[in-house]
């Protein structure tokens, strides 16, 4: 089953990075290239399903990497405890937008730590860039058609400022919510599955990276681990409400 979710969420990502393709190739303006790395200077939340691929992929560098990742993710985890206090964001059985509210105010305060994503090496590139999430893949070339504008990296909005090359960037670029319903799914059934119990189907599971490196998601015992995170209250939650697990200690 996991296998399966995770070949399923490998191809949402290969279809993402085909749209980016295309959108490049129509749009040779965007300056985005392996080498540039801007936008890896501050730290992502992922999701279950990120954060278990992403485990994926680490679990493959060398000793020496691991090693190095694992140090770095005790050391930043315990300064994100102290400077944002995650808990606070934590959400049981409450409707989708005060959800989104949170999860948005979570991101917007691992960005104000100015930590860089753990995955930047020295030389500027990402250690695992074929296990990179989905917000990585759509980040340089994404729309919002509902606000009618560039969303993602800062540089694109003053490079298509003008209506023309707007309209162009807009044209070819990736919608904003491309395939987020199907990875939401993806989610929420590897949260299910990992815990046996299908009244979690409506958490939505929010982490740092720094879980990849610190957990061999093979061997977690996920059932006393969600259940831990969750009060016995939420698992029989009814199906109109979400609830959003923050975590960052691991
Ligand atoms: S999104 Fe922006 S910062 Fe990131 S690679 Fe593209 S151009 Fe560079
Ligand atoms: S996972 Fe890779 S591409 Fe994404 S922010 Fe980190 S270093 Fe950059």
């Amino acid at each position: 089953m996991i296998s399966s979710l995770l070949q399923q969420y490998a191809s949402l990502l290969e279809d993402v990075d085909a749209h980016f393709t295309k959108a490049i190739r129509e749009i040779p303006k965007i300056p985005c290239k392996k080498s540039c790395c801007d936008c890896c200077k501050q730290l992502f939340p992922l999701s279950m399903i990120e954060a278990y691929y992403i485990n994926e992929g680490f679990k493959n560098l060398p000793r020496k990497e691991r090693r190095e990742l694992e140090r770095e993710a005790k050391k930043q985890q315990e300064r994100i405890e102290k400077e944002i206090n995650p808990k606070q964001y934590k959400t049981l059985n409450a409707d989708l937008n005060e959800i989104a509210e949170k999860r948005n105010n979570f991101t917007k305060a691992l960005q104000s730590t100015k930590i860089h994503c753990p995955l930047l090496d020295k030389k500027g590139l990402c250690q695992l860039y074929e296990h990179r999430n989905h917000d990585c893949r759509i980040h340089g070339g994404s729309f919002d058609e509902s606000s009618n504008e560039i969303v993602g990296c800062f540089r694109h909005k003053d490079l298509f400022s003008n209506p023309e090359s707007k309209q162009k960037f807009k044209t070819h670029a990736i919608p904003s919510g491309h395939r987020y319903k199907e990875k939401n799914k993806l989610d929420s059934l590897l949260i299910t599955h990992l815990a046996n119990n299908e009244a979690l189907t409506k958490t939505i599971y929010i982490t740092t990276p720094y879980i990849a490196f610190l957990k061999d998601f093979a061997e977690v015992d996920w059932k006393n681990f969600f259940y831990e995170k969750i009060p016995a209250a939420s698992q029989t939650q009814n199906n109109n409400t979400f609830s959003l697990i923050i975590d960052t200690t691991h």
